[in-house]
């Protein structure tokens, strides 16, 4: 077992208690019982009742395998834990899911390198939007199958895409929408090592190896990570949103791919790499809005220039 990541020998040990505690089907009907009942708790005899087991000396001892892991004691009987809830939902997730997938479809959005049509694709529970032409990518990121239900192909992406984003904002505050521990973000650079290729104003990158800066946002209680660019991390400032509504972009009616701040590596410059010193560059009509980030991706400096 890797004691660097999540499944540690003792976290392993606890998710196979866990896991025993679920095998079993009066148990999971409990659950069920109590995540369907109007009322947040439910009466020992109700509860028996509903669960139909009849014998009451069997019927308590798996509600006391229960207590204070999934379910809680009330006044008036029994009630969900946040942890309980939250294991109804994700197996309700990911078996109560039409899981197919969805081919790849031209969106009606243009390339910002390239200005061609980008494509999405729901492959393996992951959106996928990037460009068919010049091999630019933009989104791959898991979002729950539960979420095709019911919905056309431009809903399911408006759906994504609040998702995504509001992951991102989430990470970039230190939470973890998974487990609720507690993120950090930090800038790293990625690709083979030498110079960073950033602050062009060209916007001349046709090398997809380049080394370039990105944020890795990582939680300290189960080891679950985000990796996004500079532009998604700090889309939420209020400065930035500020920016593009007097330019005239709704900052979060526009879906995330068509603003190119966040994709475009050319609009990243790196003043200092220790400590780490980012400067984006968001372009306007007359003006550009500056946000300088530093390591831990903090805003340091926000700054219109004329141009
Ligand atoms: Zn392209
Ligand atoms: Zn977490």
């Amino acid at each position: 077992m890797n004691e660097e990541g999540a499944l540690t020998a003792s976290t392993g040990a606890r998710l196979e208690e866990a896991f025993r505690l679920l095998a079993n089907e009066t148990r999971l009907e409990i659950l069920f019982a109590l995540y369907d009942a109007p009322d947040r708790a439910v009466s020992f005899s109700a509860l028996n009742e509903r669960v139909g087991l009849g014998d009451s000396g069997r019927f308590n001892y798996h509600l006391k395998r229960l207590t204070d892991r999934f379910i809680y004691r009330t006044g008036e009987g029994y009630a969900l834990l946040f942890s309980g809830i939250a294991v109804c939902r994700s197996m309700l997730a990911a078996i109560d899911a039409d899981g197919h997938g969805v081919e790849p479809f031209a969106l009606d959005s243009a390339c910002y390198n390239c200005g061609e049509s980008l494509e999405a694709r729901y492959d393996h529970e992951h959106v996928v939007v990037r460009c068919p032409h010049c091999g630019r990518g933009f989104h791959d990121f898991p979002l729950p199958p539960g979420a095709l239900a019911g919905r056309t192909t431009e809903e399911l992406l408006r759906v994504y895409d609040l998702w995504t984003r509001a992951q991102t904002v989430l990470a970039a505050n230190g939470l973890c929408t998974w487990c609720f521990g507690r993120m950090s973000s930090a800038i790293v650079a990625e690709g083979p090592p030498g110079e960073l290729t950033t602050g062009g104003a060209s916007g001349e990158r046709e090398n997809p190896v380049e080394r370039r800066v990105r944020v890795v946002h990582r939680c300290d209680r189960c080891t679950g990570d985000m990796r996004t660019t500079v532009g998604e991390s700090v889309e939420a400032h209020s400065a930035v949103v500020a920016f593009l509504h007097e330019h005239g972009v709704d900052a979060f009616e526009t879906p995330s791919w068509e603003l190119e701040f966040m994709w475009n590596d050319a609009l990243v410059t790196v003043l200092a790499e220790d400590p780490w010193e980012v400067r984006l560059t968001i372009p306007g009509e007359d003006e550009t809005l500056s946000v300088t980030i530093d390591g831990d991706v903090r805003v340091l400096d926000v700054r219109r220039e004329q141009v």
